[in-house]
């Protein structure tokens, strides 16, 4: 069974977990609604994905994924070596 989420991408129930939701500064944060909706693929990593982008601001890097949004909150942010998403597509060399 198929469900739209919050984005309007269609995803499949079955891959949508009980996650433990997240929280900065006693908010749930985008990420955590994000990594809820869309669940983990083991053995596959947010760096190689085409999605994921490297920013620089003040001299220090930052790591966003296209398809959560690339704002400049805090709440965005993810790591290279986070476990990748459902939504994981092999970057192109
Ligand atoms: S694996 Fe998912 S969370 Fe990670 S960069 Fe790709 S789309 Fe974004």
């Amino acid at each position: 069974m198929k469900q739209i989420d919050i984005f309007g991408n269609e995803i499949d129930v079955n891959d949508i977990g009980p996650q433990q939701l997240e929280k900065q500064g006693g908010r749930i944060t985008l990420r955590s609604y994000f990594r809820n909706c869309y669940g983990f693929k083991d053995s596959y990593y947010c760096k190689n994905c085409r999605y994921f982008k490297k920013t620089m601001r003040n001299k220090k890097d930052y790591f966003k994924c296209l398809k959560m949004g690339t704002g400049r909150t805090a709440a965005t942010d993810i790591r290279k070596n986070d476990i990748a998403c459902n939504l994981y597509e092999q970057k192109r060399s």
